[in-house]
């Protein structure tokens, strides 16, 4: 049997191993204890697995693998944060992983999809179109990676944090992301508390409102505008799932449950929806909903087309925010040096939607030049 044609078991959350397990003449704990040698201890040689039977062993080490990312590139920026360009197959494709260290956290910030489908104006993955879904292995093997990197230069907590807000739409990819989050949260796996996983969105609504149905760990809402002319700019998936809609879906989320809150990321754009009538606008749209409001500079990157807007303007809105009573904060970047903020990450795939080719076009149409706002 070849390698590929092996289980690769990083792509079972408890649920799918029990089956598997049982499937083979098994009992169900063994899942449990297969989870605790890989995603605890780091452990992928299955004869190390040493309170499994020989016959055991053998069987896995026959029909199964456990395939960790290759790293293909490493930075490191002055701030520390630390981006790694992984491969994830045999042809080529590639996907950005950054983990952001903090005095009292390490967040991971993890990539769903090889690209992304959304085209936002504003987002430099969207100029590299789209490639195809990760599976849950490949989206598992981030937080594998890098947890147990850190273990081994010496930090014992290792992750402490997941944003799923790396390359791609996590609920475009629900399933796969799914089962990756339930190994995160599961205490046989990285028993990270639901808190402190974070899946971000554009605002795929159906796919929030099954969200609400099948785990409660925490949802960030890429909201960027405070009406529907300006975010069928900002964001085109609007067009589909307006504004009123993507609302409603998020009091579903924090209805009936008391601690939960959405966090609404609003990218600063200079010009475009940084004034104080926007602002005032955002606090209408938000209206009572429980929540925190993130302001991220913009980061820029080669031919975008908008720029942040000043210190000044951003205080300025999250002023007025905060005065009508919404927790605002301003994010800092970080990694801006090495390419690892917030819609820096490109990865490298081929692009199977010819949109990063169209994108090419239109560069060489206006010259290259940045076109200021
Ligand atoms: N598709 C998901 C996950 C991507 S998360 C989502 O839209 O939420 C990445 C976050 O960074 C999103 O809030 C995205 O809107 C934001 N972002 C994208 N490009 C950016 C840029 N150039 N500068 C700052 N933030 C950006």
């Amino acid at each position: 049997m070849s390698v590929n044609d092996k289980i690769n078991l990083l792509d079972f959350n408890r649920a799918a191993l029990e089956t598997f397990f049982v499937a083979n003449g098994e009992k169900p704990f063994r899942a449990r204890q297969l989870m605790q040698w890989v995603h605890q201890r780091g452990v992928t040689d299955f004869a190390q697995m040493t309170d499994m039977s020989k016959k055991l062993r053998e069987f896995l080490q026959e029909n199964c693998r456990i395939e960790r990312p290759r790293i293909l590139t490493q930075q490191r920026s002055t701030d520390g944060t630390r981006k790694w360009l992984l491969g994830v197959d045999d042809s080529d494709n590639a996907i950005e992983c950054v983990l952001i260290p903090e005095k009292t956290r390490m967040t991971l910030c993890v990539s769903s999809q090889l690209g992304c489908t959304l085209n936002c104006s504003f987002c430099s993955t969207a100029k590299q179109g789209f490639n195809r879904n990760l599976t849950t292995a490949e989206i598992i093997a981030q937080l594998h990676f890098a947890h147990h990197g850190l273990r081994e230069e010496g930090y014992d907590q290792g992750v402490t944090n997941v944003v799923m807000m790396g390359m791609g739409e996590p609920l475009l990819n629900f399933d796969a992301v799914i089962a990756a989050v339930d190994m995160m949260c599961d205490d046989f796996g990285y028993a990270l508390s639901k808190r402190r996983v974070t899946i971000s969105t554009a605002g795929v609504v159906p796919a929030m409102e099954k969200l609400e149905q099948v785990t409660d760990v925490a949802l960030a809402v890429s909201l960027h505008a405070p009406n529907d002319r300006l975010r069928n700019q900002l964001v085109p998936l609007n067009r589909k799932y307006p504004i009123r809609e993507l609302m409603r879906a998020c009091r579903g989320y924090v209805d009936g449950y008391r601690s939960r809150k959405i966090t609404f990321e609003y990218v600063m754009l200079e010009g475009v929806n940084d004034s104080l009538e926007h602002a005032r606008e955002l606090v209408g749209v938000i209206g009572k909903i429980p929540c925190k409001l993130n302001l991220i500079p913009f980061n820029p990157y080669p031919h975008a087309i908008y720029r942040c807007s000043d210190a000044e303007t951003i205080d300025r809105f999250r002023d007025y925010t905060s005065s009508k009573g919404i927790v605002t904060v301003t994010r800092r970047a970080r990694g801006d040096d090495i390419d690892a903020a917030c819609g820096q990450l490109v990865g490298s795939f081929q692009d199977r939607s010819r949109r990063s080719e169209k994108y090419q076009l239109s560069l060489a149409q206006v010259g290259g030049v940045t076109v200021a706002h």
